[in-house]
């Protein structure tokens, strides 16, 4: 059986509404007159403040969104927080998890990602967990241990029943935004450690079904060499998935 394919693109804290809106309409224009298969799944990850409209747009097109973050709380007294349930009821169905710009900059811990998973998989929603190295692990030969204690520290420790329905995105930290992509090596080594870590915990049908995305730099001219790769099934995609063209080149790079 094959894996579910998937293009996801986050937008990060780019665009003001109007650009934002005519993105969202140049991605469904694309994807239609490009003719992109029904096999692939893409989605939009816009900023919080344009996840309903774009969301709107989206009726009865065949492409989804999410959000790029979401609070460890449920509900209440937490200003300035949005709750996965928040996300979930405006029919929003994916939320990232563990960006490596929110581990950097806003200091997520592996307890406090527990947390945002648990709080994802409480609703209809699916997380997109992710993990990568920084340059300084990779140059110190330390990758597989960094993004195996990232895994385990979070994804192992979830229930089967809820490991079951997430998905994985390995970005290398030194790939993201640089312009110096993985190469489809580096990339489907790692891919295939982290499918066999998944598997030593939950069992191989598990691991099998497993989406696991790549994410660093991206494009439409590297895409089709990352896909290639038996345990990369799509990408998670930055810069490039701020124009409609590149987006819908790389969703057509299966
Ligand atoms: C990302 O932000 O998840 C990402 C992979 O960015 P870029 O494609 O720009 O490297």
């Amino acid at each position: 059986m094959s894996r579910r394919k998937i293009v996801a693109g986050n937008w990060k804290m780019n665009l003001e509404a109007q650009a934002a809106g005519q993105l969202a309409d140049d991605i469904i224009a694309n994807a239609e007159k490009e003719k992109v298969s029904d096999d692939v799944e893409l989605i939009l990850i816009p900023p919080f403040p344009y996840l309903d409209f774009v969301g709107s747009k989206l009726k009865g097109v065949n492409i989804r969104y999410g959000a790029q973050d979401c609070s460890a709380h449920e509900e209440g007294a937490f200003t300035g927080e949005v709750s996965a349930t928040m996300i979930c009821s405006i029919g929003a169905k994916f939320i990232l998890v563990g960006h490596s710009e929110r581990r950097k900059y806003f200091n997520e811990s592996a307890e406090l990602l527990i947390e945002k998973m648990n709080k994802v998989l409480a609703t209809i929603g699916t997380p997109i967990f992710c993990c990568g190295e920084s340059i300084e692990d990779r140059k110190s030969n330390n990758h597989f241990s960094v993004v195996e204690s990232q895994i385990s520290d979070v994804v192992l420790e979830l229930k089967k029943s809820d490991a079951e329905k997430i998905i994985i995105a390995y970005e290398p930290v030194w790939a993201i935004g640089t312009g110096e992509t993985a190469s489809p090596e580096q990339a489907q080594e790692m891919h295939a450690f982290i499918r066999d870590l998944i598997e030593k915990k939950f069992g191989k049908v598990l691991a099998k079904n497993l989406p696991i995305l790549y994410g660093g730099s991206v494009n439409e001219k590297n895409a089709a060499d990352l896909f290639k790769q038996d345990d990369v099934d799509g990408g998670l995609v930055g810069g490039a998935s701020l124009k409609a063209a590149s987006f819908i080149a790389i969703a057509k790079s299966f």
